[in-house]
């Protein structure tokens, strides 16, 4: 038994493992020579660890409208309503207690003394309002065009006025150095580089209802796209077998790249514990304290089960690079039904992110804190309430959640620029709220998959294909 147990976890083992020798290797490679490595030298470490990230990426988009349309098509409206809305408010509540949590942290522990020095700042241009995020966060829920939404999403940007503008400003106001307005700027939207998630998943849920509606036709198209999400869950099984080494090569090269680890200090130092503890009580307290409320049962074993897909957010930094394997895990080793877990992870991953939410918080606080500004209990709420949003708004992919924050930062009247004061811990930070983000959805949809189970054995799959067993 102990053998068959070792075969079944083996590679769960050796992706932990490729976590600690990436950690080991970057160290040993950084303290080789004593030159810093050139970006050139990095690249031939990081060579494997892109191979793994690609391929992840390759499942990411077919994955998610194939799962979604087959999941909810599979599901009749009422019982793909009652799921949906447990999921829901799963994520809402947890996004706001983590919220909470990260305030009540960040007031106690008090990270920022009012002065920046030290701080080292980085660049990073002016931005939009957060009106302006909101609106794109709706916009990018309605794409109108499939094709390019799995490239692009829409962004709203701000054109900076001409020189000769510039120049007229300066003298009506009668100072050559005055700062140029915000509503100089000109408002214009764009189609940036990173695939619109949002709007494919809203997408592949109304899709999926229709067809599920529909009488004959609909089935072809059900079983095209049970099939579909099938083949890709077998792709995702042979990519897995690359997650020890693509991790362990991207951890390394992330260690290799890195300036200084002196920013950890002072600080900056005090920062990074506070949202790390805070996510960490969060994640391991908050979360399995509420699984255990609602399931009556310890998710010790649950959590063993998904240690893979939590090492490969943590290695690759996002949660939907982590998804193909989240999913896999929940439905083979933790027995999460098919239709809940390609329903509930798609939507969880691209909305609920616990760990960034808490973070969004703690930096916003920590910032205004170190600027001196003093926050009253209305900003403490609008801060939460953007946080929120923040969370929500931000996509799956590495540092979304630090071009989000612009909008909590804006709602307390701190400048975009402040950003620069966190971002040399970011990359770290980032690997921790992921990991985090991607615990919750899963530990989300166990809940989703205890409070479902009646109503799911009463009804049969629809599309013969998907009741074929993994
Ligand atoms: N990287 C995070 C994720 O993929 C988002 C963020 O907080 O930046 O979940």
């Amino acid at each position: 038994q102990a053998k068959s147990c070792l075969k079944t976890n083996a590679l769960t083992l050796l992706t932990l493992l490729g976590v600690f020798s990436g950690i080991v290797l970057g160290l040993i490679l950084r303290t080789s020579s004593d030159e810093p490595w050139s970006e050139r030298d990095a690249m031939y470490v990081s060579f494997v660890g892109d191979l793994f990230l690609r391929m992840l990426k390759a499942l990411i988009i077919p994955l998610i409208v194939s799962s979604l349309i087959s999941a909810v098509g599979n599901l009749d409206l009422s019982l793909s309503g009652k799921i949906g809305a447990r999921a829901v408010a799963y994520y809402m509540l947890t996004t706001v207690m983590a919220v909470i949590l990260g305030i009540i942290l960040v007031v106690a522990i008090h990270p920022g003394q009012g002065t920046d020095e030290g701080i080292e700042k980085g660049e990073f241009g002016r931005n939009t309002t957060t009106a302006d995020t909101l609106m794109d966060l709706v916009r990018n829920m309605f794409p109108p065009n499939l094709v390019q939404a799995a490239n692009f999403h829409y962004r709203t940007v701000l054109i900076t006025p001409t020189e000769e503008d510039e120049e007229k400003y300066r003298q009506k106001v009668g100072n050559d150095s005055a700062n140029i307005p915000v509503n100089m700027f000109k408002i214009s939207g764009q189609y940036s580089e990173g695939a619109n998630i949002t709007g494919l998943v809203v997408f592949s849920i109304v899709f999926g209802i229709v067809i599920g509606m529909m009488k004959d036709q609909g089935k072809i198209l059900l079983q095209f796209f049970s099939a579909l999400s099938e083949a890709i869950m077998h792709l995702t099984r042979i990519v897995i077998w690359l997650s020890p080494v693509g991790v362990c090569f991207l951890i390394a090269a992330k260690i290799l790249e890195l300036k200084s680890f002196s920013v950890l200090l002072g600080q900056l130092g005090m920062y990074f514990i506070t949202v790390l503890v805070g996510i960490l009580v969060h994640g391991f307290i908050v979360l399995v304290l509420i699984y255990v409320l609602i399931v009556r049962e310890l998710p010790f074993r649950y959590i063993a089960n998904i240690s893979q897909p939590l090492a490969t957010a943590f290695g690759t930094s996002s949660s939907s690079a982590a998804l193909p394997l989240t999913i896999a895990a929940l439905e083979e080793k933790n027995g999460v039904d098919s239709r809940v877990a390609r329903f509930v992870l798609p939507i969880g991953a691209t909305i609920n992110m616990d760990g960034t939410a808490l973070y969004e918080a703690v930096a916003a606080i920590f910032i205004a804190q170190v600027r001196n500004v003093s926050l009253g209990i209305g900003s403490i709420i609008a801060i939460s309430i953007t946080a929120t949003a923040a969370s929500i708004g931000a996509a799956g992919i590495p540092q979304a959640g630090l071009v989000t924050m612009v909008m909590v930062l804006d709602t307390v009247g701190l400048p975009a620029e402040d950003v620069s004061l966190i971002i040399a811990v970011d990359w770290l930070l980032d690997r921790f709220r992921t990991t985090i983000n991607v615990l919750g959805d899963s530990l989300g949809a166990g809940i989703v998959n205890h409070l479902s189970k009646q109503e799911l054995a009463n009804i049969e799959h629809r599309a013969d294909t998907v009741t074929a067993k993994l």
